[in-house]
């Protein structure tokens, strides 16, 4: 068991499009998407790209009042998230609620990729929003 963070799991991407982005990616990574996968909780589309030992996730929001959709329209597409693979999601979520930072979710959520995850606010990450991610087993 390792405490802390243990490896960037993945960086996620917000688009507008995954049909038209998953080509654009598939041009630019030389490879092509090795799952899609619907996270209705989240409102959010998904595909994921695997790039030697990282994964590169894009996200197209469901509807309007998707995460993704809010994240669009302020800042238009490009980096969303910075994930972050742990041993044990619930102690790192109390010691990031102990250190200050604010939780978007106060219990694990279901994730894409079958993860357990948790969003920290990027008010109190220096603007990046960061994902903690667990593998659900
Ligand atoms: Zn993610």
């Amino acid at each position: 068991m390792n405490l802390g963070l243990n490896k960037i799991e993945h960086l996620g991407i917000a688009v507008k499009s995954i049909d038209e982005s998953n080509t654009l990616y598939t041009k630019i990574l030389g490879v092509l998407p090795y799952k899609e996968e619907v996270v209705e909780s989240e409102g959010v589309r998904t595909s994921f790209f695997q790039v030697g030992p990282n994964k590169i996730e894009l996200l197209e929001a469901l509807h309007s009042k998707s995460p993704i959709a809010k994240f669009i329209e302020k800042r238009g597409e490009g980096l969303h998230h910075v994930a972050y693979a742990v041993d044990d999601i619930r102690s790192e979520m109390s010691r990031f609620q102990k250190e200050g930072f604010q939780l978007l979710n106060t219990e694990p959520k279901i994730g894409a990729d079958n993860k357990l995850v948790c969003f920290l606010h990027p008010k109190e990450t220096g603007g990046t929003l960061i994902e903690l991610c667990q593998d659900r087993r």
